[in-house]
């Protein structure tokens, strides 16, 4: 969550930095830490109050380059990528991402084979200049396809150990 820039409930200043504040879990009022100090209710909600590196979800693999990761890291060894989100609703939100980005590689994919059909189509019978070029275009792009193909396993593999089924 972005601490940076609210108003802290305390004192009615705004908080410079992230690191300096804290907030509520439960109805994400925000506050200095030096303000809250250690005590162990929400003054705005009177809920316990948790420290914001408890609310903290941890991704069993990374979504760039698919790495599996330890129990509790926050960052990927292999491309160094942020691996937990904030909270449960970043981690929703994280998913959901995933999940449009797989949706985009499917399409660029299956736009890929379409091509390929539409030069096969051209090609048959006697090869026409229109022909050669679709060929030309589809032969550059395979590289490109192979990539959305990688990628695609990468959070294909991230959903399916991160979101319930
Ligand atoms: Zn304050
Ligand atoms: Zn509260
Ligand atoms: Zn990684």
């Amino acid at each position: 969550m972005q601490i940076a820039g609210t108003i802290c409930y305390y004192c009615e200043n705004k908080i410079s930095f992230d690191n300096d504040g804290a907030y509520c879990d439960h109805c994400r009022t925000t506050y200095h830490r030096s303000c809250h100090d250690g005590k162990p209710t929400c003054p705005c909600c009177g809920m316990d109050y948790v420290t914001p590196e408890s609310t903290l979800r941890y991704f069993k693999s990374c979504y760039v380059c698919g790495l599996k990761q330890n129990a509790n890291t926050k960052q990927c060894e292999k491309c160094s990528s942020k691996t937990y989100a904030e909270d449960n609703i970043d981690h929703e939100n994280k998913i959901r991402q995933i999940k449009s980005e797989r949706y985009a590689e499917l399409t660029k994919v299956i736009l890929y084979f379409a091509l390929i059909i539409l030069t096969l189509y051209t090609m048959l019978g006697n090869p026409t200049p229109v022909g050669f070029l679709f060929l030309i275009i589809a032969i550059s792009l395979s590289r490109w396809v192979y990539r959305s193909f990688h990628k695609m396993k990468i959070y294909e593999r991230f959903l399916n150990q991160n979101s319930p089924h």
